[in-house]
C-alpha cells in the first residue's frame, strides 16, 4: 500500500502541468521541421526550449522497456535518459536536475499515447540524479491548451503561434516532397532547407511573442521561391504516394529508416499526412464530444450542463475557424509559387468513411483520419499508399485490416510498414515492388485506362 501511494504521488506530482517559467524545456525530435518551430515558439515566450538529440540513445531505451510497449515509446525514452546522461557527464557537479522539464505530450484513449510520460517517470525514478527532472505535458482533451503550464496572458497567444509554427512546418516538409524528386543538383534541397529551417526558427523567435505573422508568410514565402528555382521543369511527373498512418513513426526519419527518401531513391513523389491534420482532428472531435453532451443535457433538461456545454461548443467553434483561416493562410504564401498538395479538411475525411461504413469517429484514434486520409488520396488520383506504424500498434492495424481489401479492389498500390527499430532484409524489396505496380497505375492513368 506504501509502495502503491509511492508511485501516485510520483505520477500526479512529478508529472503534470505545471508553470515552466525559466526552466529549460526538453522536446523529444519528432518532425524535424515540426519539433524545431515549436521549440522556436517557446523561445520566443521567454522558455529556453531545445530539441534533444534523437535515436542515438535507442538501445537505452530497449534496455528500460520489456518489449511490449510502442517503438515510439522506447525511443523517445532513450532520447531523455542519453540526453540527461551526456548533460550529467558535460556539467559535472553543476548538474542540476530542477532546472529541467522534460515535454511528453498526451492523448486520452483507447491506446496507449497517454501513458508514454508516466511510464518514462517510472525509468527515470531509476536513476536518482534524474528523480527531480519534472515531466510536463499539453493534452488532446483541451486541445492542447497551455494555460496550466504558463501565465494565463501568455498561454492563448503562445497556442496560436505554436498553432500557425506547426502548419508553416507542414508547409516547409510540402516544398521539401515537391522540390526534392526533380532537384537539378542532388542534396541541394536538403541543404537548402537546413539554412531556410535556421532563417524561419529565428524568425520565429524575433517576432512571434508579437504575433507578427506577415512577417512568418513572408519569409515562408521568400523560402518557396528559392526553392522552387531548385527544380529541374522539365523533368516529367513521378508517380504520386500518399502516407498514412503514425504520427510519431511518419515523421520521425530515423525510427521509418528514412522512408520518404526510400521511395524517392524509387521514382516516387511522396506526400506525408501532416502535423496540422491531427491538431485539427483533435478540435473537431472535441467539439464533436461537446454537441453530443449537448444534446444529453437538452434531454434532461439540465441547464447548468447545457449552458456549459453551450460556451465550449462556442469556444470550439471559434477555434476551429481559427486554425482553418490561419492554415489557409499559411498554405496560400506557398501555393502562390509552388503547386504543393494542399492539406485534407478533417470535415472531408470523416465523409470519406462512406457514412460510418468504414470506420467511426467516435472510436476515436488516429485510425479514423488515416482511413479517411488514404480515401482522399485515392480521390485525388494518388498512385500508392502506404500505411507507416510501429510494429503491434493498433490503430495503424485497424486501417491496413479496412484498406487492404478496398484499394485491392480498387487497384490501389497499398503497403504497410512496421518499424520496431529492426532492419528488415526485404524492406527494400517491398518498396522497390510497391513502386513499380505505382508506376504501371500512373502509365493506365495517363492512358486513361
Ligand atoms: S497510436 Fe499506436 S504507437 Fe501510438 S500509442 Fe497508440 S498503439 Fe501505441
Amino acid at each position: 500500500m506504501q509502495k502503491q501511494n509511492f508511485f501516485q504521488e510520483r505520477l500526479t506530482k512529478s508529472v503534470g502541468q505545471f508553470d515552466i517559467t525559466g526552466k529549460t524545456l526538453l522536446i523529444p525530435d519528432m518532425s524535424p521541421f515540426g519539433s524545431r518551430l515549436l521549440s522556436s515558439s517557446f523561445r520566443a515566450y521567454g522558455v529556453p526550449a531545445r530539441v534533444m538529440p534523437t535515436y542515438t540513445g535507442l538501445a537505452l531505451g530497449k534496455e528500460y522497456t520489456s518489449g511490449k510497449e510502442c517503438f515510439p515509446c522506447q525511443v523517445t525514452l532513450g532520447d531523455i535518459l542519453h540526453f540527461l546522461q551526456e548533460e550529467k557527464n558535460r556539467l559535472g557537479y553543476d548538474f542540476s536536475p530542477e532546472d529541467y522539464v522534460y515535454f511528453m505530450p498526451e492523448a486520452d484513449g483507447p491506446c496507449r499515447f497517454g501513458m508514454y510520460n508516466k511510464m518514462h517517470r517510472l525509468v527515470l525514478d531509476k536513476f536518482p540524479e534524474f528523480e527531480d527532472v519534472n515531466i510536463t505535458y499539453l493534452s488532446a482533451t483541451d486541445s492542447y491548451s497551455s494555460s496550466m503550464i504558463m501565465p494565463a496572458e501568455k498561454s492563448r497567444l503562445f497556442r496560436r503561434l505554436a498553432y500557425v509554427a506547426t502548419i508553416i512546418s507542414d508547409v516547409l516538409d510540402r516544398v521539401v516532397w515537391r522540390v526534392r524528386p526533380y532537384e537539378k543538383n542532388p542534396g541541394e534541397t536538403d541543404a537548402f532547407m537546413d539554412q531556410a529551417l535556421r532563417e524561419m526558427q529565428n524568425r520565429i523567435e524575433q517576432v512571434g511573442e508579437t504575433r507578427n505573422f506577415k512577417a512568418l508568410y513572408s519569409l515562408l514565402e521568400d523560402i518557396v521561391i528559392r526553392a522552387s528555382r531548385l527544380m529541374d521543369p522539365d523533368m516529367p511527373r513521378r508517380p504520386r504516394i500518399g502516407i498514412i498512418g503514425e504520427i510519431y513513426l511518419r515523421t520521425h526519419p530515423q525510427s521509418n529508416q528514412y522512408l520518404i527518401k526510400e521511395i524517392e531513391k524509387h521514382g516516387g513523389e511522396v506526400v506525408d499526412a501532416s502535423l496540422g491534420e491531427w491538431f485539427n482532428f483533435v478540435a473537431y472531435t472535441n467539439l464533436r464530444e461537446t454537441k453530443r453532451l449537448w444534446r444529453r443535457a437538452w434531454k434532461e433538461k439540465d441547464v447548468r450542463r447545457l449552458y456549459k456545454a453551450s460556451k465550449k461548443w462556442m469556444d470550439y467553434q471559434v477555434e476551429i475557424r481559427y486554425q482553418l483561416w490561419r492554415q489557409d493562410q499559411t498554405y496560400a504564401s506557398a501555393t502562390r509559387h509552388l503547386d504543393i498538395e494542399g492539406d485534407h479538411r478533417i470535415a472531408s475525411l470523416e465523409k470519406q468513411l462512406d457514412n460510418d461504413r468504414l470506420f467511426n469517429f467516435d472510436i476515436g484514434t488516429e485510425a479514423a483520419i488515416s482511413i479517411g486520409g488514404a480515401m482522399e488520396y485515392v480521390h485525388e488520383n494518388y498512385d500508392g499508399v502506404v500505411n507507416v506504424f510501429p510494429f503491434t500498434c493498433m490503430p495503424s492495424t485497424i486501417c491496413s485490416a479496412i484498406l487492404k481489401p478496398i484499394l485491392l479492389e480498387k487497384k490501389i498500390p497499398f503497403l504497410d510498414t512496421p518499424y520496431d527499430g529492426s532492419i528488415q532484409p526485404n524492406r527494400e524489396l517491398a518498396i522497390r515492388t510497391f513502386m513499380y505496380q505505382a508506376r504501371q497505375r500512373q502509365d493506365r492513368r495517363n492512358k486513361g485506362l
